[in-house]
């Protein structure tokens, strides 16, 4: 007799799909139990409910609480991984909404093709890119996700399955939070990277060389010193980066890596980051990234995810987490934006860590984190001294005419995006005529109002 064991929670959860669970929000802002349910076909989404909210989840991998809320069913969709179709004429494949961005890529690679227009994490789904119309590493060169989408196919329980695309139903396609459908894929000249560094000493100068790269290479950002001491704030590194032409690897190009999650992200209960501390890991890293050869090659996986290798990056904020201030700020107030930044965070010794910098172009609508500008990120260990200060900095972005991205920060009062997006209101009149009962929420779609 041969004995197989079963796993107990797996078979609980095929009869009696829905439980109980825990959600955080990436950034450690937000907690909330909520009701959860993962199906694994499509009778399963058809069999939920029509009369009580739902949100659908990719990776939880937004800093905000955008797919979970504790009055909604949670349906988690990654189950929903498969390539549906390829036609490698057109470069045009169908995928489920459910598949990660890694696993797109190692289908697209070895076939010569490619998206360039990845987020920073490998483990983020199709899915979540269209919800939050995600950005990649020069949004100035290659846009918003939305640009790479052919169509989608859009559930919603009253109205079953719509096929839509930005040319048949333009105003639900740009509102659209998900769906699956077909993305344009582009041809790859080779699956290796060469990328030149360039230090520079404070924000002012990242911000120019930041420029220059962007108009250079393929992928152009910056990443800077946020620890609040005057002398080294600002100091970093600007990233320009070509894809090498030549052989495209037939195999696995995803090394090995340990997926961080929403809640393996709070494994330490104390920040590593904050004071001093933060000082000295930057000093030491500014003295590694200079001493090291100005030219590097990596592989796409390696140069499109670096924190797939350095999820430790996340686990040091503990507990409590981070906080992702990134904002675009239109390019001529940009200067005067990044030095009273400067001056707010030093003279309230916010706990700054790291800061990034990317040209952006786009065109504003919705709630949509698009327009031409400068791409401002910065990253805090999430303290009082901090969360208490940041109100500065929301009354700045306002008044430098800026934009907040929602989908990074769990925090923004409504007031703020009240201020900053012209078309909120529209988007709140344009979802409630589509979704009358507004079956679809979220803790962010509630705390704004939506
Ligand atoms: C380390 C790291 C790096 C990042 N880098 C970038 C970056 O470079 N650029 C950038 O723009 N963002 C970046 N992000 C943010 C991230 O790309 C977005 O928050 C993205 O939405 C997360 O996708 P997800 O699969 O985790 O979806 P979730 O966070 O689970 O959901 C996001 C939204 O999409 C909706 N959704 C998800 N799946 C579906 C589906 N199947 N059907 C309908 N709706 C769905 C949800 O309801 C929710 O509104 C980064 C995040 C992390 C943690």
């Amino acid at each position: 007799m041969v004995q197989i064991p079963i796993n107990k929670n797996k078979e609980a959860m095929r009869k009696d799909p829905i439980i109980k669970r825990h959600f955080i929000s990436f950034d450690g802002g937000v907690r909330q139990d909520a009701s959860y349910q993962r199906p694994d076909r499509y009778s399963m989404v058809e069999r939920i409910s029509k009369h009580s909210p739902i949100i659908a989840r990719g990776g939880g991998y937004s800093y905000s609480a955008a797919s979970f809320s504790e009055k909604s069913l949670v349906v988690d969709m990654r189950c929903f991984n498969r390539i549906l179709s390829f036609d490698p004429q057109s470069g045009i494949v169908e995928v489920e909404a459910g598949m990660t961005i890694a696993s797109l890529l190692e289908f697209a690679t070895p076939r010569g093709f490619w998206l360039p227009l990845l987020p920073g994490y490998p483990e983020i789904t199709i899915g979540g890119c269209i919800g939050a119309n995600v950005h990649g590493k020069n949004p100035y060169r290659h846009g918003t996700f939305a640009k790479r989408v052919v169509d989608i196919n859009l559930y919603h329980p009253v109205y079953g399955i719509r096929r839509i695309s930005p040319e048949s139903e333009s105003e639900i396609f740009e509102l659209t939070c998900g769906g699956y459908g077909s993305l344009r894929l582009q041809p790859l000249a080779g699956d290796q990277t060469v990328t030149v560094q360039t230090p520079v000493q404070n924000l002012a100068e990242g911000l120019e060389v930041t420029r220059q790269a962007s108009m250079q290479y393929e992928f152009a950002y910056s990443f800077n010193e946020l620890s609040p001491f005057p002398k080294t704030f600002g100091r970093g590194c600007v990233i320009g980066s070509e894809v090498l032409s030549g052989s495209v690897n037939s195999g696995k190009i995803i090394p090995k890596y340990f997926p961080i999650t929403p809640e393996s992200r709070t494994r330490l209960p104390y920040s590593i980051w904050g004071g001093w501390r933060t000082r000295v890991i930057e000093h030491l890293y500014w003295l590694l990234e200079t001493s090291r050869n100005k030219k590097k090659k990596e592989n796409l996986f390696q140069f499109a995810f670096p924190f797939a290798a350095n999820g430790k990056y996340f686990l040091f904020y503990g507990r409590k987490g981070l906080v992702e201030y990134q904002v675009i700020i239109p390019d001529e107030n940009v200067e005067t934006f990044l030095s009273a930044a400067e001056k707010i965070i030093l003279d309230n010794r916010m706990e700054g860590v790291m800061g990034s910098m990317k040209l952006f172009k786009g065109r504003q609508k919705f709630l949509r984190y698009e327009m031409d500008g400068v791409c401002v990120t910065f990253n805090f260990a999430r303290t009082e001294r901090t969360l208490n200060s940041l109100p500065r900095l929301d009354k700045l972005v306002i008044a430098m005419g800026g934009l907040p991205n929602l989908i990074k920060d769990s925090r923004i009062p409504r007031d703020v995006v009240v201020a900053c997006y012209p078309e909120l209101e529209k988007t709140r009149n344009a979802l409630r005529n589509y979704d009358p009962d507004r079956l679809f929420r979220s803790e962010l779609s509630e705390r704004l109002g939506l």
